[in-house]
């Protein structure tokens, strides 16, 4: 039986890490690429390239013709702390369209079997997630288009291009758009984090009769998908005849504070929340799963405690173990 071999494009960082990780239980040969090698595990690749997708030399190395599947999930990316300030909006747009324009071209050249791209729900249009309660993140509500960051408008950019060389030059393309994924060794620090591990580490941190700090009211919504379910989503979209785009992520919507009082829960803290003001992005946002259900009959099923109790406890360890070291590394700021 021939082992089938896939590249996955930053495999450095947290969906990549783990990604590698589920290939090569499926019986993959797999190489990994990006800037970095992976910051909490060692890398189960066969084959790690570290280097920069905006080069096309690199892509030449990474991306040769036996590779059966390629996972571009490489971008300059971050949580609400990165994205949503606007300090950071050139480097993310240049950077990511780099990556993708690079990557994609040498798979053409290269005859690359399947591409697998993932974008985000931040392409939806900022007036459908104005409230907190419907916010509308139907695949075909992503017309006009007026996403609320250059994160957002990126991808947007992105899908159309992979899209493109799907309809131009037959490439086998999938798209995912996900929403929210966390999980253990995703950034949980120096200003990059989500709001799962965010307040994790805060609650972590905090003394027991003590408070932590909320971007925004707190009734901002949002749905947050577990890792491994995220990959379970991914492989079943890239082994499908489905192009998408498709959303991939959890229908269950919790507010901020309520995501806050989940981990205290978990944590046996009962602490005060104190808001403040913090970048935000939309005001509410959910995946909706109506067409991944009908076109792939899946979705993600596990209730959100279960991910969050898997992923404090490592974020606890993590606080714990950074407290006990004398790392110089131990003076990065935390960030709010
Ligand atoms: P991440 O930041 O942990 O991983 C991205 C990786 O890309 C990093 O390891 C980074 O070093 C690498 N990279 C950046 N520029 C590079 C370059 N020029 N050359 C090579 N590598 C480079 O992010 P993640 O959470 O694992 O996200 C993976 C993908 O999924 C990204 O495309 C992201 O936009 C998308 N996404 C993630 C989420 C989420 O909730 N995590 C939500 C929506 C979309």
């Amino acid at each position: 039986m021939t082992i089938k071999r896939a590249l996955v494009c930053g495999a450095g960082g947290f969906i990549g890490s783990h990604l590698v990780r589920r290939l090569k239980r499926d019986g993959f040969w797999v190489r990994g690429v990006d800037l970095k090698t992976p910051e909490f595990a060692a890398s189960e690749a066969d084959e790690f390239v570290v280097g920069d997708l905006g080069e096309a030399r690199v892509c030449r190395e990474a991306i040769d013709d036996g590779l059966n599947e390629v996972y571009q999930l490489a971008a300059d990316m971050g949580g609400a702390g990165y994205v949503f300030t606007g300090e950071n909006d050139a480097a993310i747009m240049h950077n990511s369209a780099l990556i993708n324009l690079n990557v994609l071209e040498t798979c053409r050249a290269g005859g690359a079997a399947t591409i697998f791209y993932s974008s985000s729900a931040c392409i939806y249009p900022q007036e459908n997630q104005a409230s907190a309660d419907e916010p509308v993140t139907a695949e075909d509500s992503a017309y006009p288009a007026n996403p609320d960051s250059e994160y957002g408008w990126e991808k947007l950019f992105s899908e159309r291009l992979f899209a493109s060389y799907a309809r131009n030059y037959g490439m086998r393309v999938r798209i995912a758009r996900f929403h929210n994924v966390f999980g253990e060794e995703g950034t949980w620090m120096g200003g990059r984090e989500k709001a799962p591990a965010a307040l994790c580490r805060k609650v972590a941190m905090a003394p027991r009769d003590g408070e932590i700090e909320i971007w925004g009211d707190g009734g901002q919504t949002r749905s947050f998908l577990y890792i491994d379910e995220c990959l379970d989503g991914v492989r079943r979209l890239v082994d499908s005849s489905f192009q998408g785009p498709v959303n991939i992520g959890s229908a269950e919507m919790v507010s901020i504070d309520q995501l806050a009082r989940m981990v205290m829960d978990i944590a046996g803290k009962p602490l005060r929340l104190r808001h403040v003001k913090g970048p935000l992005g939309v005001r509410g946002r959910r995946s909706d799963n109506r067409l991944i259900a009908k076109r792939l009959a899946w979705a993600p099923c596990q209730p959100l405690s279960v991910g969050l109790e898997k992923t404090y406890r490592w974020i606890e360890r993590q606080v714990q173990q950074r407290a006990q070291s004398a790392d110089p590394g131990a003076a990065t700021p935390l960030h709010a």
